[in-house]
């Protein structure tokens, strides 16, 4: 695809950009993980800057209830029923209509992540839980791929660049002398599920999302034009609300530490040690299962949904089915997906959860 240069002008005024810059933006490939509100965020403004080939993945649709910081989306994709990742590359295609997108509708795990990330210049951190992150840290590790944390809640929010120590040590960052701790030399552990407040317990504010989001978007934009001496080696962490800014020293926490990870090389959550099936969504009173299917294999929502309407209120489109069952006299909505995964809202025990899928969709 020939690119115009012209609509990055104003990027590549910046002297650390430039055109050759923008030639390398154009020649980058990212993934971006998880389209809610960081990742929003991240592909508009990625998209906008001229990244070449923009991966998006998310297992979710849109809810009314995300419009408040989810910038790339409107209320008719909540009527549609789009999913986030398909509706993301919409709305990027008629932005940047000169850059490649590509929309996986999935969910991020020990199986698929390194798939995903293969080929990619930097990962993208936008998802809601630190089962997922560590996965993709492990991924950035063992691949030797820049990856850029950042989440946020309430009204604070922290972003983290991760220039991996690789495997030869012979990476463009680590020949500068800028490699960093990655997140597991920092969290040792994923903090237990409960502990930690999520968007549905301490809310969020729009734009401690979309700060922390920006702030992740400007590391990927200086590691992917090779402007290493400018990528924070510091922890970011921000609360927007009490104008309370701290940057965390954290380079020796490789030095001194022991990381499973990055030191011994050892990638326990790729490997699937700490791997669940089913997954307590974020911010949601729902559980997410993964019942993949056989080889290419896929649902056939006609059969099922003849099957739940004597149940409840079933619509479908050809992304996903949803039906409103009441249980027990409990009402939950049940989503499912071409692939066999599915999402029970209503509950947050995974085998209520599965009691509800195995009742009424099989096992
Ligand atoms: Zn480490």
């Amino acid at each position: 695809m020939s690119h115009n240069l012209d609509r990055y002008h104003r990027q590549m005024l910046l002297p650390a950009i430039g055109e050759a810059g923008q030639k390398k933006l154009l020649n980058s490939k990212v993934l971006v993980l998880g389209c809610g509100a960081l990742g929003t965020v991240i592909a508009n403004m990625l998209g906008r800057a001229g990244v070449g080939h923009l991966v998006i993945v998310d297992r979710d649709f849109i809810e009314m209830t995300n419009l408040q910081r989810q910038v790339l989306f409107d209320e008719d994709d909540v009527r549609d029923g789009i999913p986030k990742a398909e509706a993301a590359k919409q709305k990027l295609a008629k932005i940047n209509s000169q850059i490649k997108i590509t929309a996986v509708v999935d969910d991020v795990n020990h199986t698929n992540i390194e798939k995903l990330a293969q080929g990619c210049d930097v990962i993208v951190d936008g998802v809601d839980n630190f089962e997922t992150r560590f996965i993709a840290n492990d991924a950035a590790v063992k691949l030797g791929i820049p990856y850029v944390y950042g989440g946020a809640v309430g009204t604070v929010g922290m972003t983290y660049a991760i220039l991996p120590h690789t495997e030869f040590g012979n990476s463009a960052w680590e020949q500068a002398g800028r490699a960093t701790p990655c997140l597991r030399c920092i969290f040792e552990q994923a903090p237990p599920p409960g502990m930690n407040p999520t968007c549905d317990t301490a809310g969020v504010l729009g734009p401690a999302v979309s700060i922390i989001s920006n702030f992740q978007v400007t590391e990927t934009i200086k590691i992917l034009t090779g402007n290493w001496d400018a990528v924070r080696d510091r922890l970011l962490s921000i609360d927007i609300w009490d104008n309370d800014i701290r940057q965390f020293k954290v380079a020796r926490a490789y030095d001194v530490g022991e990381c499973t990870c990055c030191k011994k090389r050892d990638f326990e959550f790729i490997d699937g040690k700490f791997s669940s099936s089913t997954t307590t969504l974020c911010g949601r009173n729902a559980v997410q299962m993964t019942q993949k299917l056989g080889n290419g294999e896929k649902l056939n929502f006609n059969d099922i949904a003849k099957r739940l309407e004597a149940h409840g209120t079933v619509k479908a489109n050809k992304f996903m089915l949803r039906a409103e069952i009441v249980d027990n006299g409990e009402p939950y909505e049940l989503t499912l997906f071409t692939d066999g995964r599915a999402i029970v809202k209503g509950t947050k025990i995974a085998n209520v959860a599965k009691s509800i899928y195995a009742k009424y969709i099989g096992g």
